[in-house]
C-alpha cells in the first residue's frame, strides 16, 4: 500500500532549521526560530541588490479538476530537482489556510516525496500569521461597530453600506450571512453582517502585496470600510485604525522558513484567495527567497488564467518582478476530463481522450507566450497515467516548439525532477523571456478588462451589468479607476462558465459587479458566483483526523 503524505513526512529526518538557513547563508543571529524546524527571517535580509540576476520561475497549470492537479507538489518537486543538479534553489509557497485542511482538500504542503515540513504544522496553526491577520481585520471591524455606537457616527456611515465584514479561518457556511447588535441599545446598532474566511480577508491581500511594514500600514489605512450616507467612501485611516492593525502584524510580515523533505530550503508566507484575491505568497518572501538564493519557484493559485494572469499582471507589477520562466503543470487526467470523462473514469487509460483535452493545453501555453514568457510543460505523473497518454502530450508538445518533461517527484522527490529541472534551466537561461505585463494600471478599468477577457479568456466580448457600470463612474468618481484588476471567476473553465470546459471560444464574459480592495490595491470585477466563506463537505476532512496521548497526529493528508 502507498504511504499517506503524512506517513511519508513523518518517516523523514528533518534538520535543525539553522542547517537550512546556514544553505542560504544566514547567520544565526538573524533567524527568529519558532521551535527547532521552523524560523521567521527578518526583513533585512531582502537585498534589492543581489535580486537582479536572480531567476524566478512561476508554475502554473491547466485547467484543472476538483481534486488539483499538483502545482505545490511539482514546485517543491521541482526546486528539489534544481537543488539535485547543482543550482542553489529555494521554493516560496502560500500557507495552507484551515478550511480546507478540515474540509475536502487537505494539507496543502505537496505531496507523496515532494513535500515541505514540518507537514503538520505547517497545515495546523504554523507561525500563527493567518491568526494575526484575522485579529487585524476583526480589530477594524471592531472599530467600525464602536464607531457608530460609541462616537455618535461622526463620519456618517451609513450602516447598510458597510463593506467590512468579520473573518475566521474555518468553513463555516453558517456564518455567511448575520445580523449583528441585537439585544438593546448597550450592544450596538443592529445590521446586517457576515464572516468572510481569513484568505479572503484584504489583510491577507495587502499583507502579501506590501514591500515593507510602512507600505503595509498605509495599504491596511486605505482599506474602504464602505459609504457615507452621501456616497463618499469610508477608509481604515479615518477611524485611526491602521497603526494598531500593522502592530498586530509585526511578526507576521516575517517570511516563514521550513525545509523540503531532501533538507532545502522552502519559504512560506502568507496565503490569499485565487479568485478573489492575488492567489500568491507575498511579495516579500517572493523577494526574499530571490536575494538569498540564485533560483526561486513559485506557484499561483489555480491556472493560467486566474493566478498566473494574477502573479504577472498585478503581483510582479507592484513587485517589480520579473520571471524567467514558467512552467505548465498538466496531468494526463485533467487533459481527460476537458474531453468530457466524468471524474470516476479517469483513471481509465484513454490517449483519444487526451488528444482530445490537448487544447486547454495550448491555450494555457498560449496565454505565458503572451506575456513573452518561455513556458516549459511539466506532465505531473499519476501512477495510472500509460505510456500512450504521456505521448500524445510529448508529441503536441514537440510540435508547438514547447519544452516538455516528466515530473515524477510525487513518487520519488527530486530525482524524479531533474529533466524537469533541466528544461526549466535551459529556459530561464536561455535569456528569451522578456516579460511583459498584459495592461498597465493607468488604463481604464474596461480596457484591463477586456484584454485580460479577450487575450487569456478567449472571450468574445465583455458585458456589464447595469449595476457593474454605475460602480465604474463611482470607481472614476473617487480616484479607483486606477488600481489593478483582479477578476473573480471560476477556476473549472476558461470562461466564467465551469460547464465550458476545454478551450472554448466566442463566449461573452459577463461582469456582474464589482468587489473593492482599495487598500490592498485592486479592484474586483465578479463574473460568476463568487464564495467568499466556503462550507464544509458531506464528510469533512476533520471527521478523519485524530491524535493520541504522546501528541501524534494521524488523519492530515
Ligand atoms: P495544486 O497545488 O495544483 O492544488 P497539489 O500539489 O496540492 O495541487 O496536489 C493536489 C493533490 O494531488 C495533493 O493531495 C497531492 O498529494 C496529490 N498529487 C499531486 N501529484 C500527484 C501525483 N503525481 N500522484 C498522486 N497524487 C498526486
Ligand atoms: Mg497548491
Amino acid at each position: 500500500m502507498t504511504k499517506s503524505d503524512l506517513e511519508i513526512a513523518h518517516a523523514s529526518k528533518m534538520q535543525p532549521i539553522s542547517k537550512i538557513a546556514a544553505k542560504l547563508g544566514i547567520q544565526e543571529d538573524d533567524l527568529r526560530p519558532y521551535g527547532k524546524y521552523v524560523a521567521k527571517l527578518p526583513l533585512r535580509l531582502i537585498d534589492e541588490s543581489k535580486i537582479k540576476g536572480k531567476k524566478l520561475i512561476l508554475v502554473t497549470a491547466i485547467t484543472p479538476t476538483l481534486a488539483g492537479e499538483g502545482k505545490t507538489t511539482a514546485s517543491i518537486g521541482l526546486a528539489e530537482g534544481l537543488n539535485k543538479i547543482g543550482v542553489k534553489t529555494a521554493v516560496v509557497l502560500r500557507e495552507p489556510s484551515l478550511g480546507p485542511v478540515f474540509g475536502m482538500k487537505g494539507g496543502a504542503a505537496g505531496g507523496g516525496y515532494a513535500q515541505v515540513l514540518p507537514m503538520e504544522s505547517i497545515n495546523l496553526h504554523f507561525t500563527g500569521d493567518f491568526a494575526a491577520v484575522e485579529k487585524a481585520h476583526n480589530l477594524l471591524s471592531a472599530l467600525v461597530d464602536n464607531h457608530i455606537h460609541n462616537q455618535k457616527n461622526t463620519l456618517n456611515i451609513d450602516p447598510r453600506k458597510i463593506i467590512w465584514k468579520r473573518v475566521m479561518d474555518m468553513n463555516e457556511r453558517a456564518l455567511r450571512d448575520i445580523v449583528i447588535g441585537l439585544g438593546g441599545s448597550a450592544q450596538g446598532i443592529p445590521r446586517e453582517s457576515g464572516f468572510d474566511i481569513t484568505a479572503a480577508s484584504e489583510v491577507m491581500a495587502a499583507l502579501c502585496l506590501s514591500n515593507d511594514l510602512m507600505d503595509l500600514k498605509q495599504k491596511l489605512g486605505n482599506i474602504i470600510i464602505g459609504y457615507t450616507y452621501d456616497d463618499e467612501p469610508v477608509r481604515a485611516y479615518q477611524l485611526n485604525a491602521q497603526g494598531a492593525m500593522t502592530a498586530l502584524m509585526k511578526h507576521t510580515i516575517m517570511p516563514n522558513l521550513v525545509q523540503t523533505i531532501e533538507g532545502n530550503p522552502a519559504i512560506i508566507h502568507g496565503g490569499p484567495f485565487a479568485n478573489i484575491a492575488q492567489g500568491s505568497n507575498s511579495i516579500i518572501a517572493t523577494k526574499m527567497g530571490l536575494s538569498l538564493a540564485d533560483y526561486v519557484v513559485t506557484e499561483a493559485g489555480f491556472a493560467s488564467d486566474l493566478g498566473g494572469e494574477k502573479f504577472l499582471d498585478l503581483k510582479c507589477q507592484y513587485g517589480n518582478l520579473k520571471p524567467d520562466a514558467v512552467v505548465i503543470v498538466a496531468t494526463i487526467r485533467a487533459l481527460k476530463s476537458h474531453s468530457g470523462i466524468p471524474f470516476p473514469d479517469l483513471k481509465i487509460p484513454n490517449a483519444d481522450a487526451v488528444a482530445f483535452g490537448l487544447p486547454n493545453l495550448e491555450k494555457h501555453i498560449e496565454n505565458m507566450r503572451h506575456f513573452m514568457l518561455i513556458p516549459v510543460v511539466a506532465i505531473n505523473k499519476f501512477a495510472t497515467d500509460s505510456v500512450e497518454e504521456i505521448q500524445v502530450v510529448i508529441d503536441r508538445c514537440e510540435k508547438l516548439g514547447v519544452k516538455v518533461a516528466l515530473c515524477e517527484a510525487w513518487e520519488k522527490g527530486g530525482e524524479g525532477a531533474t529533466d524537469l529541472a533541466l528544461a526549466v534551466k535551459e529556459a530561464a537561461e536561455s535569456g528569451k523571456s522578456n516579460f511583459t505585463p498584459l495592461y498597465r494600471f493607468e488604463w481604464s478599468i474596461e480596457q484591463k478588462i477586456e484584454i485580460i477577457a479577450r487575450k487569456i479568456y478567449g472571450a468574445a466580448e465583455v458585458e456589464y451589468s447595469v449595476k457593474a457600470k454605475q460602480q465604474i463612474k463611482l470607481f472614476k468618481k473617487i480616484g479607483l479607476d486606477k488600481l489593478a484588476v483582479c477578476i473573480a471567476k471560476t477556476q473549472y473553465s476558461l470562461s466564467d462558465d465551469p460547464k465550458l470546459t476545454n478551450r472554448p471560444s466566442g463566449f461573452t464574459i459577463k461582469i456582474r459587479e464589482f468587489d473593492i480592495a482599495a487598500g490592498a490595491g485592486f479592484i474586483i470585477p465578479i463574473a460568476g458566483t463568487i464564495m467568499r466563506m466556503p462550507g464544509l463537505p458531506s464528510k469533512p476532512a476533520a471527521e478523519s483526523i485524530d491524535i493520541d496521548a504522546d501528541g501524534n497526529i494521524t488523519g492530515l493528508f
